[in-house]
């Protein structure tokens, strides 16, 4: 008796781990207006806006997991997430890991400090106590290049921006827009100058499924040439 119980109890565990086939997984970090973000309750934004598209396309129901950032390859290659789009940066690493469609955006790496900061220009980040996201393309860029031996890696922008403002670190790199977005609403912070580096956002699958990401190349361009990415940048930025 107590066997055929373990039976069915792991057979209904397998069944809630599995995938429902009529439904396509998506992961992000809703952390990162324009592109995900939350409001009034519900993740929207330009990323969301594009998989609304690729779910339209394969004809399933869209389904968004929000995680952690650095978590976002893993949920792809342990297949509980068939796609992700995150602001994602295409990086040779990453290509190790996951296969990424075409590019859809492309975007700056920025230094954001406080108004009064004696910092002027992204000539002086060097040795400076500097926050990134825990597994964004600044992480790895201030990490190889050895620009400072103090670097703050958070989950969440927000905290960063918290640290900044109480002068816990000096500066924070990270994307262009959703820095824009951010400084909305946090008039004594400001973006220096000129950019850290070039990258391009793509969405990502697990390394081999080509149908899929056939799929998403096709949502892709088709938006890209009728404008539709550059109307969701303008009415996700508020
Ligand atoms: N574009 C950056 C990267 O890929 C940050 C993305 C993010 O924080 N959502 O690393």
């Amino acid at each position: 008796m107590k066997k055929i119980l373990l039976f069915i109890f792991i057979c209904l565990l397998l069944c809630g781990c599995k995938k429902n086939d009529n439904e396509l997984v998506m992961v992000t970090e809703a952390g990162f207006a324009p592109y995900e973000y939350y409001e009034d309750g519900e993740i929207v934004g330009v990323d969301v806006e594009i998989a609304k598209e690729i779910a339209k396309k394969v004809n399933k129901t869209l389904v968004i997991k929000d995680i952690y950032f650095d978590s976002i390859i893993n949920e792809l290659k342990s297949g509980k997430a068939d796609f992700a789009i995150a602001g994602m940066s295409i990086t040779d690493e990453r290509k190790k890991e996951v296969d990424f469609s075409n590019e859809y955006i492309t975007s700056r790496q920025i230094v954001i400090v406080n108004n009064n900061s004696s910092i002027e220009s992204i000539n002086e980040i060097n040795n400076k106590i500097v926050a990134v996201q825990l597994g964004s393309v600044a992480d790895s860029h201030v990490t190889k290049n050895k620009i400072t031996d103090n670097i703050v890696r958070q989950k969440k922008y927000l905290s960063m921006i918290e640290d900044l403002k109480a002068n816990k670190v000096d500066l924070i790199i990270m994307d262009e827009l959703p820095a824009k977005e951010i400084l909305k609403n946090n008039s004594e912070l400001k973006i220096l100058d000129g950019y850290i580096f070039e990258d391009s956002y793509a969405v990502a699958v697990k390394k081999g499924n080509t149908e899929l990401l056939n799929q998403i190349n096709e949502v892709i361009d088709e938006l890209k040439k009728n404008g539709k990415i550059s109307e969701y940048i303008l009415s996700y930025s508020k």
